[in-house]
């Protein structure tokens, strides 16, 4: 229980709150807000920020804390896709004392986000991004900080350290906080939705999404997460989750069957399709193995933004392989 009232967000314990950005349905993307004492007043941190329509529940919440948006010094995004970075822009201009804290191959495009727009419409089409993503503002570069490996944000003596975790996105950080054991994935460390848990724990499946997939990159990150030995993962997609050690191991497994099923299609007609169907099964049979009782079609409903956006990025990932 928090001692807070909070409309969307839930207590993590740490000082840590996630926030239901209220993106495509409930508990499907959060963004994070960390806060830690200092002399003077609170100084917060907010890890993504999901897209523009997020921010009203970012404020909403830092309401709820009793905070102001000037305590903000830091907004740390994992990587610069649309569901984490959509909304960066707004806050900043919310949160004046805020410094951007982005992967050096995400600058360019937070400064001048017209490339990232024209990609975000490449794969969502013209009519979703307007209607999800379409203020999308453009953040001084002065206001900017390149986190590159190893970067230490001090928040009020409170080290965030900033990993770089490719294999997802080229742009991706990992931030690990040491006083709650917790890893910041994003994406890295995969997807695990709250509907499927069962006794056995969480289901977890890694994210392929265009167009930078690169399961060799991504294995080496995830091995690189867990040299940390966390003890909680905050994924983007959705809030904290533990047992590490089986979730990486699930993890892991996936990612494998994920990378045979890509190579034993890469030559077929109606690939995307098929790969669809593929990762589909892939997905079903993990969570009937873990006693998941829901419907086949309960299932395909709740991954079938998933299953078409994977599917997408293993294809490019396919056309890029050389054999
Ligand atoms: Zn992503």
């Amino acid at each position: 229980m928090s001692r807070f009232s909070l409309r969307y967000a839930s207590d993590l314990g740490d000082g840590i709150y996630a926030v239901d950005t209220g993106y495509i349905r409930p508990q499907f993307d959060a963004c994070y807000i960390i806060t830690q004492r200092a002399p003077s007043s609170e100084r917060i941190a907010v890890i993504d920020c999901g897209t523009p329509h997020s921010i009203e529940r970012i404020l909403t919440t830092l309401t709820d804390l009793e905070c102001q948006p000037d305590q903000v010094d830091y907004i740390i995004l994992t990587h610069i896709h649309l569901d984490h970075a959509g909304g960066a822009g707004q806050l900043m201009q919310l949160c004046l004392n805020a410094q951007l804290v982005v992967h050096p191959r995400g600058v360019k495009h937070m400064i001048d986000p017209s490339m990232l727009k024209a990609g975000a419409i490449k794969v969502y089409g013209e009519e979703v991004f307007t209607k999800e993503y379409g203020d999308f503002q453009s953040i001084e570069a002065h206001r900017v900080i390149e986190a590159t490996d190893q970067f230490m944000v001090n928040l009020a003596g409170r080290i965030l350290l900033c990993i770089d975790t490719p294999g997802h996105a080229k742009h991706h950080i990992t931030i690990w906080d040491q006083m709650s054991r917790g890893a910041f994935t994003g994406d890295t460390f995969g997807i695990s939705y709250r509907e499927f848990d069962t006794e056995k724990g969480a289901f977890i499946f890694p994210s392929s999404t265009p167009i930078h997939f690169d399961p060799k990159a991504l294995r080496a990150s995830l091995k690189k997460i867990m040299l940390y030995q966390p003890e909680w993962i905050y994924p983007t997609h959705f809030s904290k989750i533990g047992q590490v050690p089986r979730l990486y191991q699930k993890l892991t497994e996936m990612l494998s069957h994920v990378e045979d099923l890509g190579i034993s299609m890469k030559k077929v007609d109606n690939r995307h399709e098929l790969l669809k169907i593929g990762l589909l099964n892939l997905y079903i049979q993990e969570l009937r193995d873990q006693g998941c009782q829901l419907s086949d079609s309960k299932i395909d409903q709740l991954l079938q933004l998933d299953v078409e956006l994977n599917a997408q990025g293993m294809g490019v990932w396919l056309n890029a392989l050389q054999t």
